[in-house]
Order: C-alpha cells, then sequence, then structure tokens
C-alpha cells in the first residue's frame, strides 16, 4: 500500500483525482459472453465477483450478528449514509473508529451516497443545482446533502467502496431523467474533488432512466472521470424487466470492461442471473433480509410463507438439497412455529437461509462462468426457478 499523501490545500488541486484507484484492483478471471468473473482487492479484502452484498442499513444486518454473515462467506456488506447519518451520525461513527470498528465487521463494506433515500423522500425535499434539503424521517428536523457533504459523511464512516452523490429521478418521465442526470454529472465531478481518503475507492453513478440515450450518454461521461468502478442507478424503481435489461445493454457496451459495475438495489435470483448476463459484477438487495422478516424464504420452488398451515406438520427442511445451517436443523414445522409465535429466532433463521440461498447462487454463478457454461446454467435457471418476484 502507498504511503498516504500529505493533505495540503495548496497542492491538493494539483494532484490526479483521489478516487482511490491505487488500493484497488480489478481483474478478469474469466468471461463467457458479456458474463464476466473476476477479483476486486480492496483494503478490507478480496471480493470474488459476481457478488452479492446483504444490506445493513444502520450498520447491522438485521437479525444477523457479524460471525453468522462469516459463516455464510459473506464477503461485502452494505451500509446506508442518509440512515448513519441522521442515526447515530457519522462523527460519532468515525469517534468510535470507523464502521468496521463500530458494527464489528472486518470484511468489505460499502457505503451508498445518501442520494436514493432522499430522493425517495419526495414530500419532503427540496432539489436545486448545489443539493437536496430534506426533512429526517425520525424527527422532521431539516437537513442538507450536497455531494461535498455526502463524500465528507461517507469518509467519516469509512467503508471500503464510496458512491457519488446522485440524483434518482422516476425512470420513465424524460424531461426529469435529462435534468437529473445532468445534475449528476456535475456532482460526480465535485465528489472526486471533494475525495481526500485514498483507501476507499469511489464509484461513479450512471443515471438516465429508461431512455437509451441519456443512458449511453451517462455512461460515457462518467466512465470519463476516471472512477476505479462504476454503477448504474435509477434501476428496479418501477420500469419493467424488459426496459431495465435493456439499459443494462446499452450500458454495459460503453462502461470500460477493466472495472468493476455495480446494478444498485436489485437481488432477487432472477435479477442477478439476468445481471451477470448482461456484464454485471456486484449487487446489493434487502430482499433476502426483508422477506425473512415477512416469514417468507426463498427457495427454488418460489417462495415459502412459513405461516401457511400446510407447514404446520411439515418434517422438511425449508429447501431440500440447501446447506445452509437453517435447513441443516430445523423443520417447516418448527419455523412456523416460530413465526406463529413471533419468536425473534424466526427472523434470524429465514434470514440464515435467504442470505444463504442468494450467496450460493452467485458462487455458482461465478463457478459456471469460469467453466465456461454459465450460457446453459443462465438457460436452465431462468426456464426452471419458480418467480420469486410476484409480490413486487
Ligand atoms: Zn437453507
Amino acid at each position: 500500500m502507498p504511503p498516504d499523501e500529505p493533505i495540503n490545500p495548496k497542492t491538493r488541486r494539483r494532484r490526479p483525482p483521489a478516487t482511490g484507484g491505487e488500493n484497488f484492483s480489478f481483474t478478469l478471471s474469466a468471461r463467457q459472453g458479456r458474463a464476466r468473473a473476476g477479483l476486486f482487492k480492496t483494503p478490507h479484502g478480496d471480493l470474488l465477483t459476481p457478488v452479492f452484498a446483504p444490506v445493513g442499513t444502520q450498520a447491522t444486518v438485521k437479525a444477523i450478528t457479524p460471525a453468522q454473515l462469516q459463516a455464510l462467506d459473506a464477503s461485502l456488506i452494505l451500509a446506508n449514509t442518509y440512515h448513519l447519518y441522521l442515526r447515530p451520525g457519522d462523527e460519532l461513527v468515525a469517534e468510535m473508529g470507523g464502521l468496521h470498528q463500530f458494527m464489528g465487521w472486518s470484511g468489505p463494506i460499502l457505503t451508498d451516497s445518501g442520494g436514493f433515500q432522499v430522493f425517495s423522500l419526495s414530500d419532503t425535499r427540496k432539489v436545486d443545482e448545489d443539493g437536496v434539503t430534506f426533512k429526517s424521517h425520525i424527527d422532521g428536523s431539516l437537513h442538507r446533502f450536497t455531494p461535498e457533504k455526502s463524500i465528507s459523511i461517507q469518509e467519516n464512516l469509512g467503508a471500503d467502496i464510496i458512491m457519488a452523490f446522485d440524483e434518482c429521478a422516476p425512470p420513465c418521465e424524460r424531461e426529469y431523467n435529462q435534468r437529473a442526470m445532468e445534475r449528476t454529472h456535475t456532482w460526480a465531478r465535485r465528489c472526486i474533488e471533494q475525495k481526500t481518503r485514498p483507501d476507499q475507492a469511489l464509484f461513479g453513478i450512471v443515471q438516465g432512466g429508461v431512455f437509451p440515450d441519456l443512458r449511453e450518454q451517462s455512461a460515457a461521461f462518467i466512465s470519463s472521470l476516471g472512477f476505479p468502478g462504476h454503477a448504474i442507478g435509477g434501476l428496479s424503481v418501477g420500469e419493467t424487466k424488459s426496459e431495465m435489461h435493456a439499459m443494462l445493454e446499452v450500458v454495459d457496451r460503453v462502461l470500460p470492461e477493466d472495472k468493476p459495475r455495480y446494478l444498485m438495489g436489485v437481488g432477487s435470483p432472477e435479477d442477478l442471473v439476468n445481471g451477470v448476463l448482461r456484464g454485471i459484477d456486484i449487487f446489493d438487495c434487502v430482499l433476502p433480509t426483508r422477506l425473512a422478516r415477512h416469514n417468507a424464504a426463498i427457495t427454488r420452488s418460489g417462495r415459502l410463507n412459513m405461516m401457511n398451515l400446510v407447514f404446520a406438520h411439515d418434517p422438511l427442511p425449508l429447501d431440500e438439497g440447501c446447506a445452509c445451517y437453517t435447513c441443516q436443523h430445523f423443520s417447516r414445522a418448527y419455523l412456523r412455529h416460530l413465526v406463529v409465535a413471533h419468536e425473534m429466532l424466526a427472523a434470524t433463521l429465514l434470514s440464515i437461509h435467504n442470505i444463504h440461498t442468494l450467496l450460493q447462487l452467485v458462487r455458482q454463478i461465478r463457478l459456471a462462468i469460469l467453466e465456461n457454461r454459465f450460457d446453459r446454467f443462465a438457460a436452465e435457471f431462468l426456464a426452471h426457478h419458480a418467480n420469486t418476484e410476484e409480490s413486487e
């Protein structure tokens, strides 16, 4: 690792942008069609890609300990800047030694920029060219995010991968998407300018809604800025699956091959396979833990709602053939009992199974790419895997 550069306000603007590339490297090990298997090195460990990141919104993957995440062989987890800025505050996290130490997770962490959450607060936020003013969902207090503020919060939090502050527009409104994309581009430059920590990789975000020309323009502009990785934002927010796939195909043709691509907030089993088929390396999604808290298991035969009476006397595991701790030790009858009795262990055991299922799927995808049989794997998976997205 190279020594830290001195931060001198007079010379700072003359050195190359501190996008973080020096402590990170990405190499492609194999590819088949557009699918890629790679290795992304970060200061807190290696990510074998494709990789799926469970989400720990409030610096905790809900109902799961870091030791359990380690046992699941999770490599990357995501934490949310908006939530941690409001509570407990990024300065407090920094004072406690940064996110890794604060939450007891020594592996790689990614933080989002806070933009997505802020733009979701559609009634209580106001956007201008400089940033966004919004009300806290906790106590209604007034706050302001700018690109500079988002980066300084993410530097306090200390994740390995941090994200540029972007504007996420409703996917189908063309004029709004054009404006939001232009703002996202201006803000991307300001994020690069603001960044100081060489041990964090700053990823740029491609926007442009469902409009191929905007996506193409955005991917070309964002990749011209020298980021060590690129994210595709503003998808899986209300557009159709075929629109999402079309946008991924446009962006895939423009983004540089030698840097990782991250599809933000997407992670059902079908989305993982479809994303990898279109050149994506990194995914995150709340799906496995959110479903677990709603008593649902992701299995190869679709979603199981564990409240269902049909499981009351069922001695089988959630998914026969699943190697997770939950399936190795507990019956559907026991899990249904926990769910009906509102026992906390239900959320833990279902989360373990659901996270394992997605991590296992990306491991199988990676192996299939390395063994040059991903095309068959994907075709078979998409033909036979029961749809687990009916309620979304
Ligand atoms: Zn299982």
